[in-house]
């Protein structure tokens, strides 16, 4: 039997006792709760929130599954994991076995434990919230999935021996090469799946460091960068090859890559780095961020430390950020946590249609971020020296509903309010960026400027393969790997 917290007291009475209960007894297990880091505590440093379950949590968690045969919580995850086999596996203690079930169907269960709208797929079909008419009392599948894939990395890390290079045998070694621009979560699907059919993969990123939107949008506080390195860390022994600071289109283009380097494939994985803006007055004035600025600036560059910081963070006590999903949430929390005394969440809709994560939402609560809902930015207040010094809001109330299916938020006339700040983050999405237009016109690409493919991720180019978000706009991790194993799978059959 495997044991990993000497303090848990997991105990053979206790595996017994859960054993034997009927479906009626597992439905009044109490749901465990995350243990977090105290809210006054993680407003000034940068370490995780949630704490993650003990042995016994999760052994007692996996308890409330009632194995149910239909499963809806698999239909309801875009990778359709294997949920009630793995669970089954930590009820019995087989934690190893239970990550690879996961792994048929989803290679970075860590990071999609941390940061997956659980509450929005598998777990709105879980039959045990669904029964208790709560959902906050579905199955933990996605503390579960951390749990065991957490211990699964502990335990690798220990052994030191991790992906071994020798599991791309020499007998199933081929000659073909294959380029995987990007390297977030789509291109590091891609790049282990042709890696272990044999290919010669090369990951091409812009930045100087690995791992996309996991290493320098998602927070630390999110999703520890230890993780993500783990993952990188991980392909390198696979023996995939890296080359930084080579931009797709301008370093090198698709046509240069395939016929003068002799790339067989490329697959395409460039996110949605664009920021949208609001186009208000006031928006160049000093002091105005895109949330991918700020985000970028604090984790890639370690903004929050600034003894270690590669970049100057703008020094601003009182900041308000643009938006209501979870970049917004990123970006506010992180203003916390870099010092600023009031951070102001501004959004046009009301808290009901807000889209961050409903588990974000409370944590910035908790930190002391100050909602202001149906307001949003008229103008940016600046001084004589175009300083950011105040931001004037109108109020909103919510009208009819529109094509989201959300009631579109509609402007009270002579409503205006000004809040004096001097800092504002807009964080209102992301689109795709214009240079894969300008640079690679070969490409089919919708009004968006997101990139068209087939059922199997070919784009209009032979061998030219895309995913995630510069397919589908600014979407989720786990739609970016799903398309990404969508994607190799058809490289591997192409390069056969
Ligand atoms: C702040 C923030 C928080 C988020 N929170 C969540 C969350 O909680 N849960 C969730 O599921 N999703 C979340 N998302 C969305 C999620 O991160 C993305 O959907 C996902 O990362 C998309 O993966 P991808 O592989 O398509 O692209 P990305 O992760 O965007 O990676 C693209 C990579 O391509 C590189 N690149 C771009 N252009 C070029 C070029 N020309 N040449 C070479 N390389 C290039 C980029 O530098 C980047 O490394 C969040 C996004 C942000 C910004
Ligand atoms: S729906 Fe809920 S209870 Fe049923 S198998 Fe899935 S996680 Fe378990």
């Amino acid at each position: 039997m495997n044991k990993i917290h000497e303090d848990s007291k997991v105990t053979e009475e206790l595996i017994t006792k859960l054993n034997s209960l009927h479906a009626k007894e597992r439905m009044q297990i109490p749901v465990q709760e995350m243990p977090m880091q105290d809210p006054v505590e993680r407003r000034s440093n940068i370490k995780e929130v949630a704490l993650g379950f003990s042995e016994k949590q999760a052994i007692i968690e996996a308890n409330r599954c009632l194995q149910c045969k239909n499963a809806p919580c698999v239909k309801a995850c875009p990778v359709n994991i294997k949920i009630p086999d793995f669970i089954k596996k930590i009820t019995e203690q087989k934690y190893s076995e239970a990550v690879d079930v996961i792994k048929e169907t989803n290679v970075l269960p860590a990071i999609c434990g941390r940061v997956c709208p659980q509450e929005t797929q598998c777990q709105s079909g879980c039959v045990v919230g669904k029964s208790l008419k709560d959902i906050n009392k579905a199955v933990g599948i996605g503390r579960l999935e951390r749990f065991v894939a957490d211990y699964d990395r502990k335990r690798e890390q220990e052994k030191n021996n991790k992906v071994n290079l020798n599991e791309v045998s020499t007998s199933s070694k081929t000659t073909k090469k294959v380029a995987v621009i990007g390297s977030g979560p789509a291109s590091i699907v891609v790049a282990a799946d042709v890696r272990k059919a044999g290919h010669e993969v090369t990951v091409f990123e812009a930045f100087h460091r690995l791992g996309g939107v996991l290493l320098y949008g998602i927070p630390e506080f999110r999703l520890p960068k230890e993780i993500v390195e783990y993952e990188i860390e991980n392909l390198r022994k696979l023996g995939v090859k890296f080359q930084t600071n080579f931009v797709f289109g301008k370093t090198r283009t698709l046509k240069a890559l395939m016929e003068k380097d002799g790339f067989d494939a490329v697959f395409i994985g460039i996110g949605a780095g664009l920021p949208n803006f609001l186009n208000i007055p006031g928006e160049n004035y000093v002091g105005v961020f895109s949330a991918n600025e700020y985000l970028t600036r604090a984790n890639l560059m370690k903004g929050y430390n600034q003894e270690q910081a590669h970049t100057p963070m703008y020094n601003a006590k009182k900041i308000a950020i643009l938006g209501g999903g979870n970049v917004a949430m990123d970006a506010a929390r992180t203003a916390v946590r870099l010092g600023a005394e009031e951070v102001y969440l501004i959004y046009r809709r009301s808290m009901d249609e807000m889209p961050a994560r409903a588990e974000e939402v409370e944590h910035a609560i908790e930190e002391g971020v100050i909602f202001k809902t149906l307001c949003n930015a008229k103008q940016i207040i600046g001084n004589d020296d175009q300083c950011v010094t105040g931001i004037e809001c109108l109020k909103y109330e919510l009208g009819e509903e529109d094509n989201s299916g959300r009631r579109r938020p509609v402007a009270i006339k002579n409503s205006e309010f000004t809040l004096d700040i001097d800092s504002v983050i807009i964080a209102i999405g992301n689109s795709s960026n214009p240079l894969i237009k300008q640079t690679t016109p070969e490409l089919e690409l919708n009004e968006r400027g997101n990139i068209l493919v087939k059922e199997n991720q070919e784009t209009s180019v032979k061998n030219v393969f895309a995913g995630g978000d510069i397919v589908r706009g600014a979407a989720t991790v786990i739609l970016a790997m799903g398309e990404g194993r969508k994607a190799a799978a058809a490289i591997n059959k192409a390069l056969k």
